[in-house]
């Protein structure tokens, strides 16, 4: 007898989650989610991400791992898939020997490895010759990343999912169990709940996970085309901003970023971070405005987006919560797109097991 399911959340790490199980036999799946492809608001994150492949986890940790099984996904996405909204694009990191201890070069630790554990995963990746460098810049390393254009590709996964059978509704929970109640699941009985709940698994009655908090994100989307992704190692601004330029696929614009303030719920852009945005991003990629000044951005809309950040990395586990199976995926951080097929790779061989392990919890 099919097993039934309901996906908590409908961003990337719940529609990946729902993609995955629903090209297996045995399961019915829902998708039951407050927000949905299409929505843009404070407490969904998914569709303010850039979104790029661009590791920052630390080799030899989990987060290493589903990063790496989830490069192989996408590349297939942007070779053969065009109707994914995800394109190839060359990534530079650029390294200052000043920013060295700051919070985003420990942040972006791996990534600015001269030889980071993706040296091996992504193509080409190589250094950047010291004479190519701009003013300030000490070192550089580029490879060939990707870019999804979120407009495109959170609706794409729902209409993979929809292909497959799964169900989507809108639902507000107070509590994890609340999944189960009638009228939820066509079958009824709810044999397995999925929390995909990104950031609010913080508020989540059964949940209530207070290591999960926001990293505020604000972005610029502009009409201006980079040609190219570049990442810096820092900014003179402190601590918390960043400086960061990705075009999406299909004319999706591009983004650029950023900041990266923990424990901030703000869901109003900053119009002083925002100059300071544009600013940086001009001085870092010239090419976006012809060497000229952000005068000449052309610019589509203002973002504000939460980044799940988990204490102790994503949580992928199984738990049993009043009697009913849970498998958790939920606290990706800024890695949501990069790790999101392996987390739900992950996610999903907790579920294939569960039916045995059940019985020991
Ligand atoms: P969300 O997208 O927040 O989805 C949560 C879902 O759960 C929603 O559907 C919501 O409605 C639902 N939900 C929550 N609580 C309830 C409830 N009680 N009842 C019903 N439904 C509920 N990642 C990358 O990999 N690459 C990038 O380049 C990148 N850039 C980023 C740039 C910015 C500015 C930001 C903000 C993030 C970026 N990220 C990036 C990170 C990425 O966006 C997140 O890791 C990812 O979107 C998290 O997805 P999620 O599905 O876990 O959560």
């Amino acid at each position: 007898m099919a097993k039934n399911i309901v996906v908590i959340g409908a961003g990337v790490a719940g529609l990946t989650t729902a993609l995955l199980l629903s090209k297996k036999s045995g399961y019915k799946i829902v998708v039951a989610a407050k927000h949905m492809p299409g929505d843009y608001d404070i407490e969904y994150a998914s569709p303010w991400a850039g979104a790029n492949y661009m590791p920052v986890s630390i080799s030899g940790t989990d987060a290493a791992e589903w990063d790496k099984n989830t490069w192989g996904p996408l590349e297939d996405l942007a070779r053969n898939n065009p109707g994914a909204g995800v394109h190839f694009q060359e990534c530079e990191i650029h390294n200052r020997t000043k920013d060295v201890g700051s919070a985003t070069a420990e942040w972006f630790k791996e990534l600015l490895s001269s030889n980071p554990w993706f040296a091996k995963v992504v193509p080409n990746f190589r250094a950047l010759p010291k004479e190519s460098l701009g003013p300030g810049i000490d070192s550089a390393t580029v490879f060939t990343s990707v870019c999804i254009n979120t407009a495109i590709y959170l609706p794409w996964l729902v209409s993979q999912c929809l292909s497959n059978g799964v169900i989507f509704k809108r639902g507000v929970f107070d509590h994890i169990l609340d999944a189960t109640a009638s009228g939820i699941h066509p079958n009824g009985r709810v044999d397995l709940v999925v929390n995909c709940t990104g950031l609010m698994a913080s508020k989540l009655g059964g949940v209530e996970d207070t290591t999960v908090v926001p990293a505020r994100g604000q972005i610029v989307i502009v009409r201006n085309d980079a040609g190219k992704m570049l990442d810096m190692s820092g900014t003179d601004d402190g601590d918390e901003e960043a400086c960061y330029v990705m075009t999406r696929a299909a004319g999706g614009g591009t983004i650029l970023g950023g900041s990266y303030q923990k424990g901030n719920w703000e869901s109003q852009p900053d119009p002083n971070l925002a100059i300071r945005i544009m600013k940086r991003a001009v001085k870092m990629c010239p090419a976006l405005t012809d060497g000229k000044g952000i005068e000449h951005l052309d610019i589509i809309r203002h973002g504000v987006g939460l980044r799940p950040v988990r204490e102790g990395g994503t949580r992928i586990e199984k738990e049993l919560i009043g009697g009913v199976l849970v498998v958790h995926n939920y606290g990706a951080g800024g890695a949501g797109y990069q790790s999101s097929y392996g987390c739900a790779q992950a996610a999903v061989d907790l579920i294939d097991q569960a039916w045995n392990v059940q019985a020991k919890l």
